[in-house]
């Protein structure tokens, strides 16, 4: 299925089961207790194994996925899962030096006291060292926050053949954007806290595979350890879905254009965007994303940029509604003190960039 296809049956999902006289929107059920009497077979029966408003995002996740998914309470929670579900002491794991950093120091902190052995590769150099000895590799494309691409489908080729599993963290292109299960991936991982929830008003994750056993593991690691989304952010999450194709479709054409204005502008350096890259990974994704990434002379002109440019949210994370941005390197990521990650949010584009051509260094006064 298309992208727009995807995005139009989305909305019409629950229709299809739907009694006359039940309500078009999923509800929120909120339960720890359900009415079991008897034989507890086949019903829901508890509040950490069931609940309808999990399916019902799960169903629309797993729609866009093409392939079951399975709701976590953040996007860290749904690479937790993965992780812990997949690994075992002796194992050996590939992880990018340059992604997201918290996995990272998820492995530093607690996979290596269980004898889970974590070895850092640069994105861009992801192919080169082989995949030998690697029981799960995780890669991450495009990589947060530097923006670096990796060829999915060769990645996998060549795990597969040395024998281990390739989870990728999908958060940057959501499904509607690039689908790593069909490029070969055994497990799609993402944080819905940004674009697909895209309102910054809570913390979502999820786990997508189309292998039984995988999935049947990681359902078990919810279940038994515990961390489950609440039923009201499920609900939530499951609105934000609904407009992630009319939000994503701004936001890109917006992302290209500031991309390319950035470009040109004479206070900028080392800009990077997705979209304009020639990386023979953009065949992989169905748009360039609405992350740019560049550097200003300094950690002051950038702090300046992104706190006085009133249409620019400083603030970490990304893909919401609002243009937001920061620097990476408060953080301890490996950049310069001026680099900016900006991620475009949905306000009209050239009231936006009149904006930021005001915050740029240069702008008349
Ligand atoms: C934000 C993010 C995560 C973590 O997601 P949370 O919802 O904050 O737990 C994981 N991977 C990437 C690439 C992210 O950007």
């Amino acid at each position: 299925m298309t992208d727009e296809t995807l995005a139009a049956t989305l909305l019409h999902l629950r229709a299809k089961g739907l009694e006359k006289g039940a309500p078009v929107v999923a509800p929120v059920e909120m339960a720890s207790m359900f009415h079991l009497p008897g034989d507890p077979a086949g019903v829901p029966g508890y509040g950490r194994m069931d609940n309808a408003t999990w399916a019902a995002l799960e169903a629309a996740l797993g729609h866009l996925e093409q392939a079951p998914a399975l709701a976590f309470p953040s996007g860290m929670g749904a690479i937790s899962a993965a992780l812990f579900a997949c690994l075992s002491a002796g194992d050996r794991i590939l992880v990018p030096t340059d992604g997201y950093y918290t996995t990272r120091l998820l492995g530093d902190q607690f996979l290596k006291a269980l004898g889970v052995e974590m070895v850092l590769r640069d994105t861009a150099r992801f192919d080169e060292g082989g995949f030998d000895g690697f029981r799960l590799v995780f890669l991450e494309t495009p990589s947060n926050p530097g923006l670096e691409l990796c060829d999915i489908a060769a990645a996998a080729e060549k795990v597969h053949a040395a024998g281990g599993l390739l989870v990728v963290d999908n958060t940057t292109m959501t499904p509607l954007g690039q689908r790593p299960l069909d490029l070969g991936a055994d497990i799609v991982v993402a944080s819905d806290t940004k674009a697909p929830n895209g309102h910054s008003d809570l913390l979502m994750g999820h786990v997508a595979t189309r292998d039984e056993a995988l999935l049947a593991r990681i359902k078990d690691w919810r279940k038994l350890a515990g961390g489950i989304p609440g039923p009201f952010e499920a609900w939530l999450t499951l609105r934000g879905l609904e407009t992630l194709e009319l939000r994503l479709s701004r936001m890109v054409a917006s992302a290209e254009a500031i991309a390319g204005r950035l470009a040109e502008h004479p206070a900028v350096s080392d800009l990077r965007y997705p979209g304009m890259s020639n990386h023979p990974a953009l065949k992989q994704m169905a748009h360039g994303g609405f992350l740019i990434s560049f550097t200003l002379e300094s950690e002051a002109v950038a702090e300046r940029f992104i706190t006085t440019c009133p249409l620019i949210q400083p603030a970490t994370s990304f893909g919401g509604v609002h243009t937001s941005a920061e620097r990476r390197a408060r953080w301890g990521d490996a950049v310069a003190p001026g680099f900016v990650r900006l991620s475009v949010g949905i306000e009209p584009l050239e009231t936006l960039w009149s904006a930021m051509a005001e915050a740029l260094p240069g702008a008349r006064a």
